[in-house]
């Protein structure tokens, strides 16, 4: 008998025929013999509703308050799901955050859980009773309900895993695992058996929307089981597993496990800013200090005596980011600011990529084949990012799926 944390996204939540199926499946998983606890989404599209609600009342919305809203489309979830196990005689038990107690920092829409209290949970399993725990939210110190940032309903999965001690964590969405890249943009798209925390992490930090990237920190750090799986057709899902899978594959085929990309990136330049020391530091300063990620930067080599210094941050923080470096350019007599909001980033992953040379000018071949013109580059050991315009988006990730071989099982 193992005990299993199953995590119901919102497309798997997003009707009440679609919550009767989760029921159904999770007390087939108990009839099975297994003890389960389960933590799910809003119903899709709840969040993005929930947030233009309040967008329409305050437009630049009050952290505390936006939380509070947005946490309470996981509150109806619940609800529904323990009605519906309660219905099919299994005996079920709804609890938020809050009542759990999913502990967090006070960061508003991007809240850290520092602990959960896994007791009452424990006692209902034991009881057996189905313990539904709503996942996205949580409470802090001060009893102020907080979220944990768009897809944490993941993290929660994972961070109630790890808190229970659980045989695995279960994330059921609506694809049936991970894949080589997002099926919906490269329908040659491959499901993958496994892939390491490392490569999950990175597909998750440049984009891809499968898992959310604290739920694959959290499972690294805590060495939780997590697997991948569809809600609505059964197979085996994707396992994120800590070492490299050899089986089936030579050294030679393992290059490349997937394309991530990211539309949400936006661009800013200043030109002529004179080329002395300090002058990262005084353009990025500025910006560190409000609060914002800067993701790739690049600074050309200056012909003269001035060079151009150009960045990439969210386009949620561009608008704040933009006014902090037309004020810094100013003060350093730059020649101007130019921005751009339509780029997108697209990325090589993969940690075959450590041992082979030559990658990233097959990529760069690839896109340059298909006239896609490459804005920045950034590389690390087990990915490869350019920036290009957003309108090819799609058309690179193709290209790329195909120039790696990715459709084949041996890329
Ligand atoms: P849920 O509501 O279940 O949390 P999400 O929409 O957050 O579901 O995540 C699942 C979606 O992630 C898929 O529908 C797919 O479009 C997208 N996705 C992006 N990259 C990948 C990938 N590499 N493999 C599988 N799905 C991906
Ligand atoms: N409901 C939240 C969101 O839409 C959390 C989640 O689905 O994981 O982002
Ligand atoms: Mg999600």
């Amino acid at each position: 008998m193992a005990l299993i944390v199953q995590k119901y996204g919102g497309t798997s939540m997003g009707s009440i025929e679609r919550i009767e199926h989760v029921a159904a499946k999770v007390a087939a998983t108990r009839e099975q013999g297994h003890r389960v606890v389960v933590v799910v989404s809003a119903m899709s599209g709840e969040t993005d509703r929930l947030l233009k609600l309040a967008k329409s009342v305050h437009p630049r919305g009050n952290p505390r308050e936006m939380d509070q809203i947005a946490a309470t489309g996981e509150q109806v979830s619940i609800g529904l799901l323990a009605l519906a196990l309660e219905k099919r005689g299994v005996q079920a038990r709804s609890y938020t955050g809050a009542q759990v107690a999913i502990r967090t920092d006070n960061a508003y829409s991007k809240a850290r859980i520092k602990d959960i209290k896994a007791e009452r949970l424990l006692a209902d399993c034991q009881a057996g009773i189905v313990p539904v725990v709503a996942g996205f939210q949580g409470v802090d110190d001060s009893g102020n309900v907080t979220t944990l940032g768009r897809g944490g309903s993941d993290t929660t999965g994972v961070a109630l895993a790890a808190a229970l001690k659980a045989d695995e964590c279960q994330i059921y969405t609506d694809v049936d695992g991970v894949y080589t890249t997002d099926p919906r943009v490269e329908p040659q798209a491959r499901r993958l058996d496994r892939i390491t925390f490392e490569e999950m992490l990175e597909m998750a930090s440049l984009g891809s929307k499968v898992l959310q990237i604290r739920s694959v920190e959290f499972a690294g750090k805590y060495k939780v089981p997590l697997r991948v799986l569809s809600t609505f057709v059964d197979g085996p899902g994707t396992l994120i597993t800590l070492e490299e899978s050899t089986a089936g594959e030579s050294m030679e085929d393992a290059r490349i496990s997937g394309i991530a990309f990211n539309r949400d990136e936006a661009q800013l330049t200043v030109l002529g800013v004179p080329d002395r020391p300090g002058i990262a530091a005084a353009i990025l300063g500025p910006i560190g200090e409000a609060n914002i990620e800067v993701d790739m930067i690049v600074q050309n080599v200056a012909p003269d005596a001035t060079t151009d210094f150009t960045f990439t941050v969210h386009r949620n923080d561009f608008d704040r980011a933009h006014d902090i470096t037309k004020t810094v350019a100013a003060e350093l007599h730059a020649k101007d600011v130019r921005s751009a909001s339509d780029i997108a980033k697209v990325s090589l992953v993969g940690v075959g990529m450590r041992s082979h040379a030559g990658i990233a000018s097959r990529m760069f071949k690839a896109l340059a084949g298909d006239g896609i013109n490459i804005q920045m580059i950034s590389t690390s050991e087990i990915k490869i990012s350019v920036v290009i315009q957003d309108k090819y988006l799609e058309l690179a990730v193709r290209t790329l799926h195909k120039a790696f071989n990715l459709e084949s099982a041996a890329c």
